[in-house]
């Protein structure tokens, strides 16, 4: 075992001190700057996060909370070089609100300051967004879109009862049967002997890193065998952060998109894995703090709580996921035995990978109309 130890809020100091600031850095859109509204907000443990709501113009619209996944932030779903789902979702009569958790690449935790794992995300961040959410909107429905990790931990808030009477959920990538791409689950290993070398968090940006550095045999391993010269898109297309998976079908790309994957994706910290282990060994999602009061609310295994799940579920996936393979259909599969009475159907999305299913350039047409179909028949 290599993972012996548990994640440590008070360890060592970050190695590489990036920003020192908890603002959440400025979104990236093409939307006119007054409608889009930056809310003051802390999640229920005061950490600062970032929420984002989109002014239709219209207060009576159904709202819709997006989720992004761990390192990505509110920006993947507002690209101005696409048409994005922020862009579907206000056309189609819905109002659309932006959270950036903490694992956001907007915001410092990945690489400074306060460490955490997926129990605090889904007890603090997640319903304490829903909760702001519902005091503006009163009783207009709710949905959520999450994708990957931010599907994953809604999936422990929603089995927790601490997100109760949502109007539906789309969960693309990973809901409550995790299973990672084979060489992903080996190399996990490969982190522990990476933090024993101080390297904290798997960087992307190769131009930050330098050319000599620690990190270069990461890049180096990355670079075998890929056919895109770009480092950054090597280390996230070919290794996703070293891990050996693959983040996205290349050709789904916009040229533009492709050239800000930097941006888009943050640095991966590797004191996160500990958790993200245990829950790969589970099969599902599982708690990480199993002695600590605070986080009782939180059921041990998500998957054995989900008669909880009180709302209809839409679950998504690339059928060329190279994360998360065939993750999704498990759970469809999984969820139709165990808990035949839940409202939970599957949607694949003949060649699309992981990413591409809300960075692609042809998302809107190809992946964005399902989402809007689940959310038009519940509304
Ligand atoms: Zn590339």
């Amino acid at each position: 075992m290599i993972f012996r130890t548990k994640p440590s809020r008070t360890a060592r100091p970050a190695l590489r001190r990036v920003r020192t600031t908890v603002a959440p850095r400025p979104l990236r859109h093409r939307l006119d700057p007054a409608r889009v509204e930056e809310i003051p907000f802390r999640a229920g443990d005061g950490v600062r996060l970032g929420l984002t709501r989109v002014d239709s113009g219209d207060p009576g619209r159904p709202a819709v909370l997006l989720l992004h996944g761990h390192t990505a932030s509110a920006d993947m779903f507002l690209l101005p070089e696409t048409r994005n789902l922020v862009d579907v979702l206000l056309d189609d009569g819905y109002e659309p609100w932006l959270l950036d958790w903490r694992g956001s690449s907007r915001l410092p935790y990945n690489e400074t300051g306060r460490r955490y794992t997926y129990d605090d995300v889904a007890l603090y961040d997640i319903p304490e967004a829903v909760a702001h959410i519902r005091q503006r909107i009163g009783d207009r429905p709710l949905f959520v879109v999450a994708h990957c990790i931010g599907s994953l931990t809604l999936a422990l808030s929603l089995t927790a009862g601490l997100v109760p009477g949502l109007a539906g959920v789309v969960s693309q990538g990973v809901f409550l049967t995790p299973k990672l791409a084979g060489r992903t689950s080996l190399r996990m290993s490969v982190a522990g002997e990476l933090m024993k070398s101080r390297i904290d968090h798997i960087p992307v940006d190769f131009r930050g890193v330098g050319l000599w550095s620690k990190y270069t045999p990461l890049f180096a391993l990355a670079s075998r065998g890929a056919d895109c010269p770009d480092p950054t898109c090597q280390i996230l297309h070919n290794s996703a952060w070293g891990s050996g998976a693959s983040l996205f079908v290349h050709e789904n790309l916009h040229r533009t998109t492709h050239d800000r994957l930097a941006e888009l994706l943050g640095p991966a910290p590797l004191w996160i894995l500990p958790h993200l282990r245990r829950i790969e060994l589970a099969r599902s999602v599982v708690r990480w703090n199993d002695t600590d009061l605070r986080y009782r609310a939180l059921p041990p295994n998500a998957l054995d709580a989900a008669d909880r799940v009180d709302t209809p579920v839409l679950l998504l996936s690339g059928s060329e996921n190279g994360l998360w393979l065939d993750s999704q259909r498990l759970c469809h599969e999984v969820l139709a035995r165990r808990q035949p009475h839940l409202d939970v159907a599957y949607t694949e999305i003949p060649g699309y990978g992981h990413l591409d299913t809300f960075l692609g350039r042809g998302a809107a047409l190809d992946v964005f109309g399902h989402i809007l179909e689940f959310l038009g028949e519940r509304r």
